[in-house]
């Protein structure tokens, strides 16, 4: 179902299960505040994957009048969505090149890549495109801890050589990524910068970037050139203790779809969950399927904190916490406090929002912002708003 409404995108709202709702001022405000905070540094944009799931259009505009200048993706088709909206832009794209067809995407969009390995540095000289006397324009991410992409310290410096000599390339930006910037304390975050303040000292023409949200807020050195905020702009809290000093963008609600009364002794959902009182409950057209997680993480990694209570919504003034297991489609919460009249089907009870930080929902839920925002509302209808917040 297509909507004339430019405002809002998705399902159709008459029978959408939820409703998400993006605050373009509250984003427009939280770059501002991140640009402010990156000074002297120039603030960029990170929106891959559909801008943290939000919505790359509506957000790159945005971000664009608020004077973005720079905008990073992890793949090309993301960049190609990018430059639609920012056609003054520099798009570039973190997970390189993969094969050389890709280089007619990054020609096409005129999409920088950032160059990760020895087969992207291959495969951008031989088919790289020129910005007019600028031979191959394109970024370089070495390693520096994550190990995850970037050339390693020994390549860099080989490329360095070769290409002082040769001038195929032309790197434009030098960058790595911070594997504790939401730990202060870490020591990694001061090896990372050491090792790439020695790296990218080898490219004395190109600007350098290393921080993301969290890394903003280590300040100093490592603001280097240009930042990558992504999650913060988002109103996720980049500090990892302390009050969230972010606006809040999203917000999401759930339909209800069915109120029923269950005496104590009876029982809800997969598993039958046995409730001790008699119980009203809210039947949410919302679950899993929706992005709303039942989770699990790999084994070693420590993230499964034992989970003392699960997640809440937020209706009538009051949280309301979830009953029983969610499942793909539907979702249950006890709403016995709000008495058997405060609520009717069809009422929106809050998933996330002013109510329930997303970072809440997140730890409530045994995972992280990111991972609950780009997995949310797909099949939800959207709204983009102008709540005139710090506008
Ligand atoms: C995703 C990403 C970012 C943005 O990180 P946030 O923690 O969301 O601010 C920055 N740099 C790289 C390389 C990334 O992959």
């Amino acid at each position: 179902m297509i909507h004339t409404d430019p405002q809002v995108r998705g399902a159709d709202p008459r029978v959408a299960g939820g409703r998400l709702t993006v605050d373009l001022d509250a984003l427009a405000t939280n770059y501002r505040f991140l640009a402010e905070q990156s000074t002297p540094a120039e603030a960029g944009a990170v929106v891959k994957a559909d801008a943290y799931g939000l919505g790359t259009g509506p957000v790159v505009e945005a971000l664009v009048a608020e004077g973005c200048r720079k905008f990073f993706v992890a793949l090309p088709e993301e960049g190609l969505a990018v430059r639609a909206s920012a056609p003054e832009a520099d798009i570039y794209v973190f997970n390189g090149l993969f094969s050389p067809e890709a280089a007619s995407f990054y020609r096409e969009g005129r999409l920088l890549p950032v160059l990760n390995s020895q087969s992207d540095l291959a495969i951008w000289e031989a088919h790289g495109w020129d910005d007019g006397d600028t031979p191959r324009p394109c970024a370089l991410h070495v390693e520096t801890g994550m190990n995850r992409l970037g050339l390693s310290a020994d390549r860099a410096n080989v490329l360095a050589q070769e290409n002082a000599l040769t001038g195929a390339l032309t790197p434009r930006l030098i960058l790595s990524h911070l594997a504790c910037a939401d730990t202060p304390t870490h020591p990694m975050n001061q090896q990372q910068l050491e090792s790439f303040q020695a790296l990218r000292a080898l490219f004395p023409d190109a600007e350098s970037s290393l921080a993301n949200s969290a890394g903003i807020f280590l300040g100093g050195e490592f603001l280097c050139d240009v930042t990558r905020p992504g999650v913060a702009l988002y109103g996720s809290n980049p500090l990892s203790d302390g009050l969230n000093p972010m606006r809040t963008v999203v917000r999401v609600h759930a339909r209800i779809a069915q109120l029923r009364h269950v005496p104590a002794g009876g029982t809800v959902s997969y598993g039958a969950t046995p409730l001790n009182r008699d119980t009203l409950v809210a039947v949410t057209a919302t679950g899993y399927a929706d992005g709303y997680h039942r989770s699990g993480s790999g084994a070693g990694v420590p993230l499964r904190n034992v989970l003392q209570e699960g997640a809440c919504g937020f209706i009538e003034g009051q949280r309301v916490p979830v009953l029983g297991r969610i499942t793909m489609d539907l979702t249950l919460f006890d709403v016995t406090d709000l008495g058997p009249d405060a609520l009717q089907i069809g009422d929106f009870i809050e998933l996330v929002g002013p109510n329930i930080p997303v970072d809440d929902l997140a730890s409530a839920s045994g995972t992280i912002s990111y991972e609950l925002l780009t997995a949310l509302g797909h099949r939800f209808e959207r709204h983009y708003i102008h709540s005139g917040d710090g506008a």
